[in-house]
């Protein structure tokens, strides 16, 4: 049991990707990741922080500055104190949060809110650790071609565990994506649940990143379409809203 975790940062704001878009969040961005894509926009969290900063009224920008590793309780009361303004739920981020499961399993219950997590879907084992605390799961399915690793294994574990809630995944497509990756992708969500809602998320061109094509988004949307009966395209809408 973990009684303590280095966290990065903690503040309200509007969720600008894939399902719950537009709706308004508490974030708490744990340090420490499993994996390293190229896309990564949060390299930020990779590594552990001395000093997690934490808005203190929801949405004012006014961070304190606290000293890591933080507390249970004090986690919890500064996340408590932001949700006097109405949030949709709580996003657990990162970095990749599941890193944190045992802390996460903890402060579950002293949070007054929904629990979204916001994972790259492939620590399964801590995923079992939190199922029961946490009410949405944003899972990332991540392409070989983002990553440099093979994960079809992890990703189907993940997934199985984690429809017992509602769940939704999302899949950024780039320049890079290759049309097996993705076929592959979809086939391992549609044997598990074809109703599984898939958020394609063309990506945010960031280092060595390509765009991906208007015409190829059609094509991937369209290829999805003839297995799943969800399937939407958003882009990271913060990024052009300028919002953290
Ligand atoms: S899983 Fe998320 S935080 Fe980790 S490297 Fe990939 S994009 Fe970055």
């Amino acid at each position: 049991m973990s009684k303590v975790a280095n966290v990065v940062e903690v503040f309200s704001s509007i969720q600008g990707e894939a399902k719950y878009v537009g709706c308004r969040q508490v974030f708490v961005r744990f340090s420490g990741c499993n994996l390293n894509c190229k896309y990564c926009d949060t390299v930020i969290s990779h590594n552990e922080h001395a000093q997690c900063n934490i808005e203190n009224v929801a949405g004012e920008r006014n961070f304190v500055q606290m000293k890591n590793p933080i507390d249970i309780d004090t986690l919890a009361e500064k996340i408590n104190k932001l949700l006097i303004l109405p949030h949709q739920s709580v996003s657990l981020t990162g970095g990749e949060p599941l890193c944190r499961a045992d802390f996460i399993h903890e402060i579950a219950k002293k949070i007054d809110c929904k629990l979204y997590l916001e994972t790259n879907g492939t620590l399964f084992h801590e995923l079992e650790k939190v199922i029961n605390d946490i009410d949405i799961v944003s899972m990332d399915i991540k392409l070989p071609s983002a990553t440099g690793r093979i994960l079809w294994e992890e990703h189907h574990q993940f997934l199985q565990i984690a429809k017992q809630k509602e769940l939704f995944v999302k899949l950024v497509i780039s320049g890079e994506t290759t049309k097996e990756e993705f076929d592959q992708a979809i086939t391992l969500i549609s044997d598990i649940d074809c109703n599984i809602p898939l958020i394609l998320q063309p990506v945010t061109p960031i280092y060595n990143c390509t765009s991906v094509t208007p015409e190829a988004v059609l094509h991937y949307q369209g290829v999805a379409l003839k297995k799943l009966s969800d399937v939407r395209v958003i882009p990271q809408t913060h990024k052009f809203l300028d919002q953290m």
